[in-house]
């Protein structure tokens, strides 16, 4: 069976690190998600984390070149070769989108998952988080973000013919129903999502 390669989008508060994890004990796929990466970074001081401490607490975006370098010398490891990837949190406009296509060579990309939630109910969810980069400022910094940099990007995975949106509301249960739904109708492999192990 071939690797899947995967993007995972959505809005902070959307859901999107709980299915990504239920994505990826499904699929067997590595889940990267540049979040966790520079979330560790800067937790454990080193030179990435001092540099992108700022601008991750703030809610804006760490550079593309930074991002861009990352991800492809993660993606070049022997797990994410043998086994493939989730990708959560990258890209995050389509200058990275476009670094992707690279770095994937001759990797295809499988499916992009849109988890569809509206603003309001992420806005609720994240301030009941209370995570330390949670601050309402820079909730709203990122929600601001992702409508003006990442939107873009779920038409490009259109035009690439990779979109799978899905209702991201609903309990956790359904939403990765609905997830595996559309995963099968995009694969053209002979692969079935969760007929090995169904969830019912
Ligand atoms: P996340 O966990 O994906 O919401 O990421 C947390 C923070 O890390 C974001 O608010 C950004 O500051 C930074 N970040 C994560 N991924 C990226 C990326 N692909 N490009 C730029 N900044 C990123």
């Amino acid at each position: 069976m071939m690797p899947w390669h995967l993007v995972i989008l959505g809005r902070q508060g959307s859901g999107k690190g709980t299915q990504a994890n239920r994505i990826v004990n499904e699929l067997g796929t590595v889940h990267v998600s540049t979040g966790d990466m520079l979330r560790s970074a800067i937790q454990a001081r080193t030179e990435l984390g001092l540099a992108a401490k700022v601008v991750v607490d703030s809610g804006g975006l760490v550079g593309d070149e930074t991002m861009c370098g990352i991800v492809d010398e993660r993606l070049g490891l022997d797990d994410v070769i043998e086994r493939g990837v989730l990708l959560d949190g990258f890209p995050r406009n389509l200058v990275q989108a476009q670094a992707l296509v690279e770095i994937l060579g001759t990797r295809r990309l499988d499916a992009a998952v849109n988890l569809d939630v509206p603003v309001d109910v992420v806005t609720a969810r994240m301030l009941e988080r209370g995570r330390h980069d949670d601050a309402p400022e820079a909730i709203a910094k990122r929600l601001e973000l992702y409508e003006s940099e990442t939107q873009p990007l779920i038409e490009w995975f259109e035009d690439e013919g990779v979109l799978v949106t899905v209702d991201g509301v609903g309990s956790e249960e359904e939403v990765f129903g609905r997830i595996k739904d559309g995963l099968n109708a995009a694969n053209a492999t002979a692969y079935e999502v969760g007929s090995s192990t169904p969830q019912e």
